[in-house]
């Protein structure tokens, strides 16, 4: 088998250490393997495009928190949330892909990328009245809630994005098909190690190319363009699942929700809407001081656009079978008589409506 022989496994173990994504707080990542069907993934380690079809989008929120008077800072060491008044902030710079308010305060960005445009909407906000903050804060959300600016996003990345999954699918015989049965010496006919060598580096190329392209579309230039290409510059294999690689970074500038309502499929995405409202009424409270505002428009502003989308509504859940009693609001789970909570998700059941 020789050199290549013996380096396969190395690069088969390296080629799956390279689908482990970090899905940091306040990001999410939506994952499919052929490209349908997305599954959304919270924050953690999480194994993304195994395979060249697979797609995977992470949208990263703009993980602001304010109201009318100031903006909130995450939580410190004693656990409380610190509210920094507009009129004390001095200045507002990005530093290290986080907002910097002042001496020690940083206002932490979920993603570079959105770093930029968390600091112009503090400086916007800083310098604007305060009867007219919210309305700023809202047309900001409504610019990351828009379905329709998406959808158009994702059709002008669909001809790319096909490309990139042809040419992978190349890379991806190139490597595991081709580059193998170069080095089998039993083979009745096999390409040379040169023959193959070359087939992969075209393909490499060719999905070099397109990716940048499709980053560069959205915007994505200079440093950051770099540092997004680096996973494929250092490691060619990873040529193999540049959709679910670099593709996944074309969806910003839009909320995570926005994106749940166009790639789930409609109930989950409902589901998933119903509990976030429940959790944002939970933490409503008197002394909550207005922190959830953000995410109150955020979730009013997607529920009109999937509403003038067409998104339907959640449907009553049928009992699946004679003994289910009660279902779940979160999972659907079914029931049997007895059970008060849902197993998995710890939420209250609820009895079918008979
Ligand atoms: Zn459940």
């Amino acid at each position: 088998m020789g050199l290549v022989g013996e380096l396969l496994p190395f690069f088969v173990a390296a080629y799956l250490l390279d689908c482990l994504v970090r899905v940091r707080p306040g990001q999410a990542l939506f994952t499919s393997l052929w490209g349908r069907h997305f599954r959304l993934e919270g924050p953690g380690w999480r194994w993304v495009g195994f395979l060249p079809a697979s797609e995977s989008v992470l949208v990263p929120s703009l993980g602001f928190r304010a109201n009318e008077t100031g903006v909130l800072l995450s939580p410190s060491g004693d656990g409380r949330r610190r509210l920094v008044a507009y009129e004390d902030i001095e200045r507002v710079a990005v530093e290290d892909g986080h907002v910097c308010l002042g001496p020690g305060l940083e206002l932490k960005a979920t993603h570079p990328s959105a770093a930029m445009e968390l600091a112009a909407l503090v400086e916007q906000l800083r310098l604007t009245a305060r009867p007219r903050r919210l309305a700023l804060i809202r047309r900001a959300l409504r610019r990351r809630c828009d379905l329709a600016a998406l959808r158009r996003r994702r059709l002008e990345q669909a001809k790319d994005l096909r490309m990139l999954k042809v040419l992978s699918g190349a890379a991806f015989v190139a490597f595991f098909v081709v580059l193998p049965a170069s080095v089998l010496p039993d083979l009745a006919w096999r390409p040379s190690l040169l023959q193959a060598g070359v087939l992969f580096l075209l393909a490499y190329l060719a999905v070099l190319s397109v990716s940048v392209r499709l980053l560069r579309r959205v915007g994505v230039r200079g440093w950051a363009l770099g540092s997004r290409m680096l996973p494929l510059a250092l490691f060619p294999p990873a040529a193999v699942h540049a959709p679910a690689l670099v593709a996944r970074e074309t969806s910003f500038g839009f909320e995570p929700l926005a994106a749940a309502a166009l790639l789930l499929d409609p109930q989950e995405f409902r589901r998933l809407e119903q509990r976030l409202r429940r959790e944002q009424a939970a933490g409503d409270g008197p002394e909550s001081g207005g922190e959830s505002v953000v995410e109150a428009m955020t979730l009013d502003l997607v529920a009109r656009e999937a509403a003038r989308a067409g998104v339907p509504e959640l449907e009553d859940p049928s009992p699946g079978d004679a003994s289910a009693a009660a279902f779940c609001p979160e999972c659907g789970g079914q029931y049997r008589t007895g059970f008060a909570r849902c197993s998995d998700c710890d939420v209250p059941l609820e009895p079918f409506a008979s």
